[in-house]
């Protein structure tokens, strides 16, 4: 139970500027009675932050930008501050409309350094906010922290916008060795142009309709000897979380043999703030769009549905879901399935055991569907567990939002642990076996199975330049 004084001791924690870089703070509490007007939901989420006095939860990293600020419109000056926020997009050109003027700066020499140093890497990171971690996937295990800000579009720059560096960090979220003064700087990093060998994610905020890029802009100091900084920018939303999703994609798309099959050279649009509309019940549900008229690229959407508070964007299990209709589409298409429909009659292949606020009723972990629908909720599902677990591990679990009805009868409250490499055959041994269906838990082990690289005859999800696939 976390009582109202060590509510407060972790809130002072947070404040201790000093302590901000370097302490994770994780606030563990058992649901208790400040917890009383919540729904039953896994304790587990509550993780990382702080339950005021009226039971509302605040993370305890909105509490620390929030002084930042303050601390800064009172002149307090920039170090260990970060600054963000959102700069638009040109919807004509697609660029950002940066917030201020960059313009590139001269490259240091070794005359003009002030103290000659043999380089520095400079790192940057995400401060992410996910409730579906720490369920034994292998990858983006921690609720509320930072993680190396994979792949993202950065720039190096001072006081005056001028910047030393622009480009892509790498998959440990760092520039690689550059030659800079000593001084301090700044990392601003966005969360569009998320890249590596010519695989894009644009990771937008949905402002009132508008494109936005969020940004953050984290001070750091290269002093003489320093070889490794790290900027820590305290902000997340929902853009920066789906940016660190894709990021986390395309790290694993370097590490696995079997690859992500993300297709090079599309722009791969991931629109957050922003829900499905009309067609889904409810209309604030994520879901992915096929390019179109109106969305020429595809978009996934990750919308605004709150599951017991926790938004679509707080699930990195679903972000990484809809990217998996999202790239399987634009590799190979998408299958023809006729809708989920096929409901069955027994309430352990339907979705009865929820309401929609929890997110749609239309298909679940276990509900029987026509096949096509089956497999291709199974393939999404794959992406997710890929993106998240190691596969030369002999295991992997897929965190799922929606509430799972067991097989002994027992409503499993989100986040749901979901076994991705162990076949229950659920649509055989609970269902009833009905032709021409399936249940897509099933069809994500099956394609879980034949990836996985412990396998000695895994097979590939390549990505080409031709439109590839699934080799199956
Ligand atoms: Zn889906």
């Amino acid at each position: 139970m976390l009582d109202r004084a060590t509510a407060q001791s972790y809130l002072r924690r947070v404040l201790d500027a000093k302590r901000w870089a370097s302490e994770r703070i994780r606030a563990d509490c058992d649901g208790g009675p400040l917890l009383s007007s919540a729904r039953a939901i896994s304790t587990r989420v509550h993780q990382g932050r702080i339950i005021e006095e009226n039971g509302s939860i605040t993370n305890a990293a909105d509490v620390a930008a929030r002084a930042a600020q303050e601390a800064m419109a009172a002149g307090k000056g920039r170090q260990g501050l970060t600054q963000f926020g959102r700069a638009r997009i040109d919807p004509a050109t697609r660029a950002i409309v940066h917030p201020f003027p960059l313009k590139p700066a001269p490259a240091p020499t070794t005359q003009s350094l002030a103290a000659p140093i043999p380089g520095v890497n400079v790192c940057g990171t995400w401060l992410t906010d996910f409730i579906d971690t720490g369920w034994g996937e292998d990858f983006l295990t921690n609720s509320n922290a930072f993680e190396p800000a994979m792949h993202a579009q950065a720039w190096i720059i001072d006081d005056g916008w001028n910047f030393y560096w622009s480009g892509n960090l790498n998959s440990q979220g760092c520039t690689g060795t550059l030659q800079l003064n000593t001084g301090t700087y700044y990392l601003y990093q966005v969360t569009t142009g998320i890249g590596r060998d010519n695989k894009w994610f644009n990771s937008y905020y949905v402002d009132d309709g508008e494109l936005t890029t969020t940004y953050i802009q984290p001070s750091f100091t290269v002093s003489s000897g320093t070889t490794t900084v790290t900027a820590f920018g305290w902000y997340n939303d929902s853009a920066i979380n789906t940016a660190v999703v894709a990021g986390q994609i395309l790290a694993r798309d370097a590490a696995e043999a079997g690859g992500m099959g993300i297709t090079p050279g599309w722009p791969f649009d991931l629109r957050t703030n922003e829900g499905c509309g009309a067609g889904v019940d409810p209309p604030t549900d994520s879901c992915y769009k096929s390019p179109s008229a109106s969305l020429p690229n595809g978009a996934v959407q990750i919308g605004t549905t709150p599951v017991n508070g926790y938004t679509d964007d707080k699930w990195k299990f679903t972000i990484g879901h809809e990217i998996g209709h999202y790239l399987s589409d634009i590799a190979m298409g998408m299958p023809q399935h006729g809708g989920w429909g096929g409901d069955s009659p027994l309430e352990l292949c339907a979705c009865g055991h929820y309401d929609t606020s929890w997110g749609n009723q239309a298909h679940c972990m276990q509900s029987v569907e026509w096949s096509g629908a089956a497999q291709f909720e199974g393939l999404a599902h794959l992406y997710g567990a890929r993106a998240f677990n190691r596969t030369s591990d002999g295991d992997a679990i897929f965190v799922y939002y929606k509430p799972f009805r067991s097989a002994n009868w027992t409503i499993w409250w989100p986040p749901v642990d979901i076994d991705a490499f162990n076949p229950l055959q659920w649509r055989n041994t609970q269902c009833g076996s009905p032709a021409g269906h399936g249940v897509e838990m099933d069809w994500m082990v099956f394609y879980y199975e034949i990836t996985q690289g412990s396998s000695s005859d895994a097979t590939t999800i390549e990505d080409g330049s031709v439109p590839l696939t699934v080799e199956i």
